[in-house]
């Protein structure tokens, strides 16, 4: 018998279906009554602000290392804690638009920023023909809110990127990183690279690493000669480098936040998985190599909305905030094979959840989207398991031991994303859009729609 698809299933259908799901999700956490709480956490209407949380490579996998690791199996992370929860599909496509079933967060990310599914390494342009899509950011920017962009990564990563820039390789970062988007330079008429597209944008928020690439010298154009950096101040920017200048930032002008020459060193720090494994660790919670002046996420994301919503009450605006915070180094370390490096990013991220879900909690007509781009490599396997490749012993804080094996690639490679869906959990008008198994590009409409964007 074929079954019928969601397509086909009436709306009154589609949110029975949507209850019954979200029952299950909210009993399991056993924290509230599940059938009001499903009943009342799906609303339509539309929201005043949607914050858009990415754990970057963070599939089931790593979102479960991290509560056994910090909260124990039975507790459950700020994540964990959304009323409604589903999954979502993430595979990229060839250039004639066959499924690439394994995505990168270029073409993941570019599929919800513009709700166009492209190739792998491309920056919200379409796969076949190179052309530039609309973004859920300019989008916002054009119909009244104020906009934000957080990360852990370079600003220029791909995640930050695929908002307010388009580019046809994610390598494309600053204006000396050009070689492969040859189209895209200023000299050939192009809009330049993606750093210089993220102000030239004046996002009201830029929040980052990645200084390396705003200290660039930009080649042509009417800001040729001057460092990116410096054409951000022409701009209007304000740059902030550290926690101090950042929480001192006033609203008034939009803010450019560079915390690090390339990427925000993580929090946490341990042994590398090996081959054979290793001696049962406990992760360091304070790694020596981090600044003490490195902003959070969770600060970066609370100051991020204080300065989105001052701009909006400053201009006396009825419609809030359109912000993007990203937990980048979760994929970083996935790759690197680092447990301790992950599963402390993963925890720094489900902080800036706290700070969003806190936010929503005060302002209700938010709209609240924690998910992923991809999934990853880690997997908990048991004690007794000998894989092949590599993987390490930590020891949780509830004093168990817990094996984490990484073998999606030869040992010494870089560990690599995976082809499985995801995780996708909200709050918040429209947030029901999440139940089910849906695609990637369907968080676009969800924003898209929340917003009421035209
Ligand atoms: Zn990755």
């Amino acid at each position: 018998m074929r079954r019928p698809t969601r397509r086909h299933l009436t709306v009154a259908t589609a949110l029975v279906a949507a209850t019954t799901a979200a029952v299950a999700v909210t009993t399991a956490a056993g924290a509230f009554d599940g059938k009001e709480q499903a009943k009342h956490a799906i609303q339509g209407g539309k929201a005043k602000n949607v914050i858009l949380l990415i754990g970057d490579g963070m599939g089931d996998s790593e979102i479960t290392l991290a509560r056994d690791y910090s909260v124990g199996a039975n507790g459950r992370l700020n994540m964990d804690k959304f009323p409604l929860t589903g999954a979502y599909t993430t595979y990229a496509v060839h250039a004639d638009g066959t499924p690439d079933y394994v995505t990168d967060s270029a073409a993941s990310g570019s599929g919800w920023a513009t709700g166009v599914k492209t190739v792998n390494g491309r920056i919200s342009k379409t796969p076949g023909a190179d052309k530039p899509v609309r973004t859920l950011l300019e989008l916002a920017q054009r119909n009244g809110y104020a906009t934000g962009n957080v990360t852990t990564s370079e600003l220029t990563d791909a995640t930050p990127a695929v908002l307010a820039s388009h580019a046809t390789d994610r390598s494309c970062q600053g204006p000396a990183d050009m070689a492969k988007c040859p189209a895209d330079t200023i000299a050939a008429g192009g809009p330049g690279s993606i750093a210089e597209q993220e102000v030239a944008h004046k996002v009201d928020v830029l929040f980052g690493g990645g200084k390396q690439r705003f200290d660039q010298k930009v080649t042509d154009g009417r800001y040729k000669g001057l460092t990116v950096g410096q054409q951000a101040q022409r701009l209007g920017y304000q740059i902030v480098t550290d926690d101090a200048s950042m929480k001192a930032a006033k609203p008034g002008r939009p803010v450019l936040g560079l915390f690090a020459p390339v990427n925000v060193p993580t929090e946490w720090t341990g042994r590398t998985a090996a081959v054979g494994g290793t001696d049962p660790q406990r992760c360091v919670t304070s790694n020596p190599n981090r600044p003490a002046t490195t902003p959070s996420l969770a600060d970066s994301a609370t100051k991020a909305i204080q300065l989105l919503e001052a701009k909006q009450k400053a201009n006396r605006s009825k419609q809030g905030f359109f912000l993007q915070i990203e937990g980048a180094s979760i994929d970083k370390q996935d790759h690197a094979a680092d447990p301790c490096g992950q599963i402390g990013e993963t925890v720094a991220f489900d902080r800036a959840v706290k700070v969003a879900r806190d936010y929503a909690a005060k302002h209700p007509d938010t709209l609240v989207v924690t998910t992923a781009d991809h999934g990853h490599t880690s997997q908990i396997v048991p004690l007794e398991a000998t894989p092949p490749g590599l993987s390490s012993t930590l020891i949780t804080d509830e004093g168990q031991q817990l094996k984490v094996n990484y073998s999606t690639n030869t040992p010494g490679q870089s560990q690599e994303h995976t082809g499985t869906e995801v995780r996708i959990a909200a709050q918040g008008p429209q947030a029901y859009r999440v139940l089910g198994v849906t695609n990637q590009t369907d968080l676009f409409t969800t924003v898209r729609e929340a917003l009421r964007l035209r």
